[in-house]
């Protein structure tokens, strides 16, 4: 946990629509689709690079976080995007996930 880090304060003290033992979502501020969550973990890394750090078994429940948040909120199509670094337009640095639903015309990749 760092003090001066956006989402570590998020996790403490924000509005959080789902939350389990570890992880949070939020909405987020800026949405890039009708629906736009993002699932905050508790534990700070600063980006996907170093997801190595985080334990096999927290992983993994973070990945079925992401999908329950998901299907909590009626989502049956969705995408799932993790920015990776600033040239992959990473702007918060601490490791979140974006779910957005809705109005998502083509593909990405
Ligand atoms: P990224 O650009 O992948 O690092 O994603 C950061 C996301 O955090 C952006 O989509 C922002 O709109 C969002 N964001 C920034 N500040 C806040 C905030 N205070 N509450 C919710 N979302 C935020
Ligand atoms: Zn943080």
């Amino acid at each position: 946990m760092t003090d001066d880090c956006l989402f570590c304060t998020l996790y403490r003290e924000g509005d959080h629509v789902a939350a389990t033992d570890g992880f949070v979502a939020i909405r987020d501020i800026n949405p890039q689709a009708p629906v736009h969550l993002l699932v905050l973990p508790e534990r700070h890394i600063d980006s996907f690079h170093d997801i190595a750090e985080f334990p096999p078994e927290e992983a993994k429940r973070m990945l079925d976080f992401v999908a329950e948040v998901a299907a909590r909120e009626g989502l049956s199509d969705y995408r799932v995007v993790v920015n990776a670094g600033p040239g992959a337009g990473q702007t918060v640095f601490h490791l979140h996930w974006h779910i957005l639903s809705g109005g998502l015309t083509g593909r990405i990749v």
